[in-house]
């Protein structure tokens, strides 16, 4: 009897071990330059940093993209302050154009140095800006096709450690009598960011002090790719005007001059390094109870340089597997945006014609009331709801959480802890730029993070939706084949 040739195909496949006939696990990586041309606006709704003056050193979008056989995901981590999700919508738009790959299964997300765009449509009347918005656009776009491109087998594992010397709560509980610097004129702030000085009592939440390394490797041991994951806002110390891609670009320049070994023939692309931030919307580098001074300008070197160094300690410790699974979920949560009240509006508008009779005011700070006028008004004319992308990834027995908020320690320290995953990491300003995200309670200690503007808008049980959807998402992988 002559048996068809697919049926013995077939019947080989099922003898042989579920390893072989997976197809097999592939990555590959690319980076792209996305610095802003001189003179591209580089304030935000609250910090006005003027136009780009200098390039300390050149931003970058830098891709991973692993796939499984069945699954097909990248990872992008660009060299920006924060990037609306229209903009990042756009890239995903033109990707899945390009090549397919669905919007769903492509997370990218801002390191959050302060000396680049912050690219938000509507925020600046500069050309420039709508030009860069393009480019961004296109460049990250670039950065993925080209990591598919470079798709090679490929072998992954992870590992952690901790590095509490760069995490430090910047909301500080204040002595009785402090100046809270409340830009609405009210004086119920129980904390107050980055304040220095005899007030301090002490910090208002904790830190998440873990460094996060996933690595991949080619088959034969070259490195191909590494991501690291930290929560600290920024190092900082830029100039007015400068562009840097602050301690997260120095931390990938500096992995990549570490692991570009010489042992290996030079036969294919880069090793691309990339650093991904955490949940830091509360936290800095430095501890202002010993320190009163700011960063220094390299500063961001020596933090990027201790953290690079620790990475290679850990680095030979690390399991790789080639047969792993992945999996990714994406949802899209609807909050509320905490809208002025009638009380609010009117304050807002009376300090905005006061600004308006004699513009020589300073316009611009962390705590100035003009600025609050003018987010009150613009927070007047929002919709009542906004949708947010919330996402999850499994790797093997690793997962990965991302949030598009300046989202606090807290809350991923009880993501990583709730998690039903071996090991969680976290990564903020993911898929959009929805502002800060405090805790309902830290809503109660006031400060900075909490004042209404563009900058902080979201519901005030918005962290505690956020992370439930996301805990969700994570048992929903975990059930996952
Ligand atoms: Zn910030």
């Amino acid at each position: 009897m002559k048996i068809p040739l697919k049926l013995l195909f077939l019947a080989c496949m099922v003898c042989l071990p579920i390893e072989q006939i997976h197809a097999e696990f592939q990555a590959g990586a690319a980076t792209s330059n996305i610095t802003p041309h001189l003179g591209t606006a580089l304030d935000g709704t609250i910090s006005i940093n003027g136009p780009v003056v200098a390039i300390y050193d050149e931003l970058h979008a830098r891709s991973l993209v692993l796939d499984d056989g069945e699954t097909r995901l990248a990872l992008v981590v660009c060299d920006n302050t924060m990037i609306d999700r229209s903009i990042l919508d756009r890239a995903k738009q033109l990707i899945f154009e390009q090549c397919g790959l669905p919007t769903n299964r492509i997370l990218i997300s801002a390191t959050h140095t302060h000396a680049a765009p912050r690219v938000t449509p509507g925020l600046h009347t500069n050309p420039l800006n709508d030009a860069y918005e393009t480019f961004l656009v296109r460049r990250i776009a670039d950065a993925v096709l080209q990591s598919i491109g470079n798709l090679a087998p490929a072998k992954i594992g992870w590992t952690h450690f901790e590095k509490p010397e760069f995490v430090h709560n910047r909301r500080w509980f204040m002595k009785a009598g402090s100046h809270m610097g409340n830009p609405f004129g009210k004086s119920g702030d129980k904390v107050k960011m980055n304040a220095r000085g005899d007030g301090l009592v002490k910090p208002a939440g904790p830190v998440d002090p873990e460094v996060f390394v996933l690595s991949v490797q080619h088959l034969d041991g070259r490195p191909l790719a590494l991501v690291a994951n930290y929560g600290t806002h920024y190092v900082g110390g830029y100039e007015k005007g400068h562009v840097s891609a602050d301690y997260f670009g120095h931390f990938s320049k500096r992995m990549e001059a570490l692991l570009e070994s010489d042992d290996f023939e030079r036969n294919g692309p880069p090793f691309v390094a990339m650093m991904s931030n955490g949940t830091s919307g509360d936290v800095r580098a430095t501890n202002l109870r010993e320190t009163n001074q700011m960063a220094a300008w390299e500063q961001m070197k020596v933090v990027a340089e201790s953290i690079a160094e620790d990475v290679m300690q850990a680095y030979p410790t690390i399991k790789y597997q080639a047969d792993v699974s992945l999996a990714m979920e994406e949802t899209e949560l609807s909050l509320g945006v905490r809208k002025p009240t009638a009380d609010q509006i009117v304050w807002a508008r009376k300090v905005w014609e006061d600004y308006e009779k004699s513009p020589n005011q300073k316009f611009g700070g962390s705590s100035n009331p003009v600025v609050y006028a003018r987010e009150t008004l613009a927070l007047a004319d929002y919709p009542d709801e906004k949708a947010i992308v919330l996402q999850a990834i499994r790797i093997g027995d690793l997962a990965i959480v991302a949030s598009p908020c300046e989202t606090f320690a807290e809350t991923g320290l009880a993501i990583k802890q709730r998690s039903p995953f071996k090991d969680t990491f976290t990564i903020e300003l993911a898929n959009g730029s929805d502002g800060y995200l405090p805790t309902i309670k830290q809503h109660s200690y006031g400060g900075y993070e909490t004042w209404p503007a563009r900058s902080s808008l979201l519901e005030v049980s918005a962290e505690r939706k956020v992370r439930s959807s996301l805990l969700e998402m994570l048992e929903g992988l975990k059930g996952k084949p």
